[in-house]
This record gives structure tokens, sequence and C-alpha cells, in this order.
């Protein structure tokens, strides 16, 4: 099918997007990379009437450092450009290791972080990995500016903090230490992942074979990426043995409830989640050396 008429403009700056995005009548919408986007106005699950391209926007296409130490991804960064970049591969490598289990690279290619942190599909690796990292999100709008914590960013499948009126500029993850892994099952490669999971794992200081830290996040095991407290709960203090690992592979087992859906049962979902974050815990617990 063919999408229905729109038209089409690409500001050079975000006052200038907020502007267009004001325009009720035109029912306006961003688009980045267009790679759900554009499917989506194709099928006619969406018909506005106004395209808001926000890649030309010089500013939101850059990956910075600040003095603090926090890296900072503008909206219309490209994924494959992300996943490449040599600052983000050393400082944040969950983030390069996730955005390259991204589609294929055609995809990787035109999409943005940006637009896959706003888009929310469920089973999407990027905002797990943004919730695992502790990130901000840089939200303007007609009000102004203001930052949210990706704990309240991500609100249910498909929609997140950021209004129809507003642009998410960037995306700021703070300074990330310790060993980390990401590990996802998909049925074919590039394809969405059925589950997969962002582990961070932190040695306690002064006890060499502890952990002191322990972060869990799923994909495709909810509406949100889903943080599970129990098993952070039973990694941390542990010494990352077989006690541990059990005891947080139990946890997955009672704690997550995801859907059953043409891809996977629930059940599956499940045990694939378990196994996954079991794998995923011993990498991370290696890379902390
Ligand atoms: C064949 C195929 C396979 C794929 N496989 C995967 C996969 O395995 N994992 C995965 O995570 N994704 C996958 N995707 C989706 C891909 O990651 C998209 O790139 C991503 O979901 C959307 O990014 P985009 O830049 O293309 O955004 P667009 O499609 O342009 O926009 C997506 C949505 O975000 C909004 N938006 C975009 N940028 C902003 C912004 N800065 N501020 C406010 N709103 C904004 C748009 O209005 C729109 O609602 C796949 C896509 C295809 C076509």
């Amino acid at each position: 099918m063919k999408p229905a008429p729109f038209d089409y403009s690409a500001p050079r700056t975000v006052p200038e997007a907020l502007a267009l995005l004001a325009d009720e009548e035109r029912d306006p919408k961003v688009v980045a990379g267009g790679q759900s986007l554009i499917p989506m106005l194709n099928m006619r699950l969406a018909r506005p009437g106004l395209l808001v391209d926000v890649t030309r926007i010089p500013g939101l296409d850059r990956i910075t450092v600040d003095a603090g130490g926090a890296l900072h991804i503008g909206a219309a960064v490209r994924q494959a450009r992300a996943a490449a970049d040599p600052v983000v591969r050393s400082g944040w490598p969950l983030l390069a290791a996730a955005t390259g289990h991204i589609g294929h690279p055609q995809i990787r290619a035109r999409g943005t972080v940006g637009g896959s942190l706003v888009h929310h599909d469920p089973a999407a690796e990027l905002p797990t990995a943004a919730l695992a990292l502790d990130a901000r999100f840089v939200i303007a709008g007609p009000a102004g500016e203001r930052t949210v914590a990706a704990a309240d960013f991500f609100v249910a499948t498909f929609q997140t903090a950021v209004a129809p009126d507003e642009l998410l500029t960037e995306v700021v993850l703070p300074p990330c230490a310790g060993g980390w892994a990401f590990e996802e099952h998909a049925r074919r490669h590039g394809d969405f992942a059925t589950v997969g999971v962002a582990v961070r794992l932190e040695r306690a200081a002064g006890a060499a074979g502890a952990i002191g830290a322990a972060r869990v996040v799923f994909c495709g095991a909810g509406s949100v990426p889903l943080r599970l407290p129990a098993a952070e709960a039973a990694l941390t203090g542990s010494d990352a043995g077989p006690a541990a690992l059990d005891a947080a592979r139990a946890a997955a087992l009672a704690h997550l409830e995801p859907s059953d859906d043409v891809h996977a049962t629930a059940a599956h979902r499940r045990e694939t989640a378990a196994h996954l974050l079991v794998r995923a815990c011993t990498t991370a617990w290696e890379r902390t050396r």
C-alpha cells in the first residue's frame, strides 16, 4: 500500500521543529530514520498530515562526552554510527552491543537512536539498554526543556513520556563501570528479539570476590523494559558462583510474566529469559576482571 498524502518539512533548528509540531490541524509527526514510521504510514496505521524530519538539525547528530564523563547522544544519531563509535564502544560497550542486535545493517544505517527509543517497541534493544545504563532523556517542548529518567520514560507499548508536540533531543548516559552483557534470542537473524536481557555487575570495593551492585533488565518480557529486583538482590553480595546464578535464574522463573503471541509462548519466553540471564551474568562477571 501507499501512504495517505502528507506534507514534508525538514527544519534546521529545534525551535523551528517545535513550531511545526504545534500545527494541530495537520496532525504533525516527527520522522527520523523512518524505519518504523514509514511502514506504519504505508499500512495506513498512521495518517499524519505533516512529517517533520529532524535528521537535518545540527547538534541532534552529535556524540560527545561532558566534563563529568557522561555520554551525550543526539536523538538523530544513526544506530550504525552509535554502534561503531569508538567512544561508545570503549565507555558504554553495552549500548554498542545492544545496538548491534537491531534488525539488519540497512535498518541500522537509517534508523536513529532517538527513533527507536521514542517508538518503544517492547522487544526493542535500545530501551532495555537505556534503562540498564540509567539513561536520562532530554525532551524539548513548547514549555522549554525537561529531563526524564529512564525509569519514567517508557510508559507502555509504543508509548513514552514524549508528547506529540515535543521532541527528544538527546540521551545522556552516566559513566559506566563494571562488567556487562547483552544477550537475546531471536527466531531468525535480524528479527526482533523473542526475549533479551541486559546485565551490569560491579565488584564490591575491598571484597574482590563479591558483586557490589547488579542491574538486570529484560526486553520482550512485558510492555516496558523490565528490571528484575529479585534477581538483582540474589546476585548482590554473592560471588557469582553456581548458587547465586541458580537463585537469579529462579527469580526470573518466579517473577517474569511475559505474554503469549505468535512468536513464542509465555512459558518459552520465561525459560529462555532465565537461561539468557545466567549466560549474561557469567559473561558480565568475567568482564569485571
Ligand atoms: C525489517 C526491520 C527490522 C527491525 N528490527 C528491529 C530490531 O530487531 N530491534 C529494534 O529495536 N528495532 C528494529 N526495527 C526498528 C528500527 O530500530 C527503527 O529504526 C526504530 O524503531 C525507529 O527509529 P527511526 O529512526 O527509524 O524512527 P522513525 O521510524 O522515523 O520514527 C519512529 C517513531 O519515533 C518518533 N520519533 C523519532 N524520532 C523522534 C524524536 N527525536 N523525538 C520525538 N519523536 C521521535 C516518530 O514520530 C515515530 O513515532 C526494525 C525495523 C525494520 C523495518
